[in-house]
């Protein structure tokens, strides 16, 4: 947007000096560096290329935009869309938008060539203009914020097979909203496709999660038993070596990432005692 040309990331720990005799030199190799001493290696956040980054962004050296695809890909070679009965119009699939839309592009395209027809289509419509200030007191601030947020375009949905494709799923309050309001408009049978492993834990480097006990994955003890809960045909997620195999696969770089709240596996080690958030809150 400030027409500027990209040169490279500002590294892990390093302080780039630019001031205004070597800013005047113009030339970027005369900025000074200065590299603060690491005592953990470098784990780059992996949600980044999952949800956070936008699709035009290039992040740890690489377009996200390819990156989510690959994403998108390897979810259709591990949980491609469901088969359909005899005389069933083919699936179409959906992306939550608009987080959703790069790796669902990679989701639909991988499905068609592997032998499992699909329409990729734009059949939730998100609302970029309504805001909270619509929702009344007394009613479901959940509910109305989703159904404020997102709309569904009947004409696509009526009589057909919905995958709708989402990067994760938090709490699963939006999922199970959506999931009704995509039945409401007449989709036959609904499946739900996550480009990323199940969350069940919170983020402590700086990323705003709720607490684990509302998260959907921690209240379950399997796949199938959060399917029943979100009320959908069929469930499926991407599997942790599915993510990073398609991150490595688009971004040569092979770098160090941070997987911690999938996995749990936190790259630097955290306090998560109550005396230790207190003061670090007060800290603050
Ligand atoms: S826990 Fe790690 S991967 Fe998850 S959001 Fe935080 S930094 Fe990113």
């Amino acid at each position: 947007m400030i027409d500027a040309d990209y040169v490279r990331d500002i590294e892990p720990g390093e302080v780039l000096i630019i001031d205004r005799e070597n800013a005047a030199r113009g030339a970027h190799e005369n900025f000074e560096s200065v590299q603060m001493r690491q005592r953990y290696g470098v784990n780059q956040c992996i949600f980044e290329y999952v949800y956070f980054a936008r699709p035009d962004s290039k992040v740890f050296g690489e377009m996200v935009d390819k990156v989510r695809r690959e994403v998108g890909r390897q979810l259709a070679r591990e949980s491609p869309v469901p088969d359909v009965a005899e005389g069933e119009k083919e699936p179409i699939v959906i992306p939550v938008p608009d987080s959703a839309n790069t790796a669902t592009l990679g989701y639909a395209n991988e499905n068609n060539k592997r032998g499992h027809p699909c329409h990729f289509e734009l059949g939730l419509i998100r609302n970029h203009y309504v805001g909270r200030t619509f929702i009344s007191p007394g009613q479901d601030q959940r509910e109305m914020k989703v159904r404020c947020k997102f709309n569904t375009v009947e004409g696509l949905l009526r009589g057909r097979p919905v995958v709708v494709v989402d990067d994760s799923i938090v709490r699963g309050t939006t999922a199970g909203y959506l999931v009704d309001m995509l039945r409401d408009s007449g989709a036959t049978s609904v499946h739900f496709r996550v480009t990323s492993p199940p969350v069940t834990g919170p983020c402590y480097y700086g990323m705003d999660f709720p607490d684990p006990d509302e998260l959907l994955a921690n209240q379950f003890d399997s796949v199938e038993e959060m399917r029943d809960y979100l009320g959908v045909d069929s469930l499926a997620y991407l599997s942790d070596e599915g993510l990073r195999e398609a991150v490595d696969t688009a971004n040569h770089e092979q770098l160090g990432y941070c997987t911690a709240c999938f996995t749990g596996d936190y790259p630097v080690p955290v306090d998560t005692s109550d005396a230790q958030q207190k003061e670090a809150f007060e800290w603050r």
